[in-house]
């Protein structure tokens, strides 16, 4: 016999909205997953005062639900400053959230020892919130491969759901973001679902910059770049200029960065612009410097200028 479910046409849903944390070293995926889970809906806004600007990566809205995902820099060992800076502002992510997702690349987890996992089991320690596991890449390993990854996280802390998805191919992503929504606190919206402001147009842009810099050169220029716009014009009648300054340690980076004739600056700046207007929505005009800082992982007013650190 059918089951009679009540029909609630006009009962209103409440709507839920709130704070989840991703933690996930580099290139475990998440920006992909971003990509994935906000696509065109991307919305842009400040950030809230307390936050830093390098804290909140994209936000979903729809009729139910408001879900704002917060950057974590990329988890690293604690030898230089900028990577305990980066360390701290995950934990203060994590703080700040309601739910955390802790994201693994699947390849990378089956290839490697426990080891080389006792940072992220460290990370785990701290974790005070509700966490689910992203098990992420699951297009490039074989199924059975995935249950000693989920036995040996899962040992280290008792994470609500396991979900084993592909960024990439959307594979599990649209259930993972069902149940982050359903999870979240009752609350009204944070931010309006359509406001872009400029603080958080720059911090974008300057995102970009950097993730086309790692895109090209892995392992050459890793964890030494950093980009700050230093002008943001909107032009009338003519197109916005950009003008961003992008740091490396040492000059033999700035000469890899450039290039030969500035041919490897050009093409950043072409991949980069590209992106840029589609975010934007208008055509820009995108000016790279590139300078070299001695040593400005160390430097602590440099990191909070760059907004590693509070
Ligand atoms: P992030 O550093 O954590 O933001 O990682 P990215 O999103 O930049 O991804 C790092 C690399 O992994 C990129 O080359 C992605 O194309 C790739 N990647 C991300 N998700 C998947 C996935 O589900 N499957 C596969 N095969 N590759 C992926
Ligand atoms: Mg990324």
């Amino acid at each position: 016999m059918d089951e009679i479910t009540p029909q609630s046409t006009n009962s209103v849903k409440e709507f839920r909205a709130g704070f989840v944390a991703i933690i996930g070293e580099p290139n475990v995926g998440k920006s992909t997953l971003m990509n994935s889970l906000i696509g065109q809906k991307i919305s842009i806004v400040t950030p809230k005062p307390q936050t830093t600007r390098h804290k909140v990566l994209g936000i979903f809205t729809n009729e139910e639900s408001q879900v704002i995902f917060l950057d974590t820099p990329g988890l690293l060992k604690p030898k230089y400053r900028l990577q305990e800076a980066m360390m701290n502002s995950a934990r203060a992510a994590m703080n700040d959230a309601d739910l955390v997702l802790v994201m693994i690349d699947a390849v990378r987890a089956k290839n490697s020892s426990a080891k080389e996992h006792e940072l992220e089991f460290q990370l785990l320690q701290s974790i005070t919130k509700s966490a689910y596991l992203l098990i992420n890449k699951i297009d490039a390993v074989e199924k059975q491969d995935l249950l000693p990854v989920i036995a040996e996280f899962s040992a280290h802390y008792p994470f609500k759901e396991v979900f084993p998805i592909s960024a990439l191919n959307n594979q599990g992503t649209s259930e993972l973001l069902a149940t982050i929504a359903k999870e979240l606190p009752v609350h009204p919206p944070f931010y309006p679902s359509d406001s872009i402001s400029e603080q958080s147009e720059r911090f974008f842009v300057s995102e970009i910059i950097r993730e086309k810099i790692f895109e090209k050169y892995r392992e050459e220029i890793p964890y030494s770049t950093t980009v700050d716009i230093v002008q943001f014009k909107e032009e009338k009648g003519s197109k916005d200029e950009i003008h961003a300054e992008i740091y490396v340690e040492r000059d033999s980076q700035k000469g890899i960065l450039i290039g030969k004739k500035g041919l490897a600056l050009k093409e950043i700046g072409q991949l980069a612009r590209k992106d840029i207007e589609q975010l934007l929505g208008r055509p820009v005009f995108l000016k790279l410097f590139v300078k070299v800082r001695k040593n400005w992982r160390e430097d602590d007013n440099w990191l909070k200028r760059l907004g590693y650190s509070e």
